[in-house]
């Protein structure tokens, strides 16, 4: 199976491409940009751009700036190996997939806004092998930090456009309301 990625923001304007140097990521540990950046302003839906099992949602430096972290379940043909696909996108304000969660590619995942000065998500896909159980490795050695370059395997279609599944989504949105709400009131009465 080759990789075909959806795109997850419409419309599909990259801000920044992948591997341009920049001494600002040095504090990161790497050179290049480790990723894409997709205009996205805040509130906009990040939709799955593939099938893949969230794998982790985490927190940026500022606690606010979400990480959402997929990964596809099933390895895919490249020319020079093969391997699984890991694509992590930052910036993101609201998730509302939880770790473990199996998605279709298109089913909405979260909404932009993490960072409010970036107008933008950070979307960081890389080759990963499994070593051991839950351990991946990266495949690639570069100094955009392992990742790769997107732009060959867009399909040129829209994530949203795909019919996923609308039950599934909605579920999901109730299900982070009622978490707001539950924190909201512990915040109120702490
Ligand atoms: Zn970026």
């Amino acid at each position: 199976m080759k990789l075909s990625l959806y795109y997850p923001v419409y419309p599909h304007i990259v801000t920044d491409a992948w591997g341009v140097e920049d001494p600002r990521y040095e504090r990161f540990g790497f050179t290049h940009h480790n990723g894409i950046d997709i205009a996205a302003p805040a509130g906009e839906a990040i939709h799955a751009p593939y099938a893949a099992r969230v794998r982790q949602v985490s927190t940026g430096e500022d606690p606010r700036d979400l990480h959402i972290t997929l990964l596809a379940p099933h390895a895919y043909e490249f020319p020079d190996t093969k391997c699984h696909v890991e694509i992590t996108f930052m910036h993101v304000l609201l998730a509302i997939v939880l770790p473990g969660e199996q998605v279709a590619a298109g089913e909405l995942i979260g909404f932009a806004g993490g960072n409010p000065l970036a107008d933008y998500i950070h979307m960081a896909p890389k080759r990963v092998r499994a070593e051991g159980r839950q351990r991946f490795v990266d495949v690639d050695l570069n100094h955009a930090s392992g990742t790769f370059d997107p732009l060959p395997y867009w399909n040129e279609r829209y994530a949203q456009d795909l019919d996923s599944d609308g039950a599934k989504t909605l579920a999901r949105l109730q299900r982070t309301l009622t978490n707001i709400e539950r924190s909201l009131a512990e915040d109120v009465l702490s």
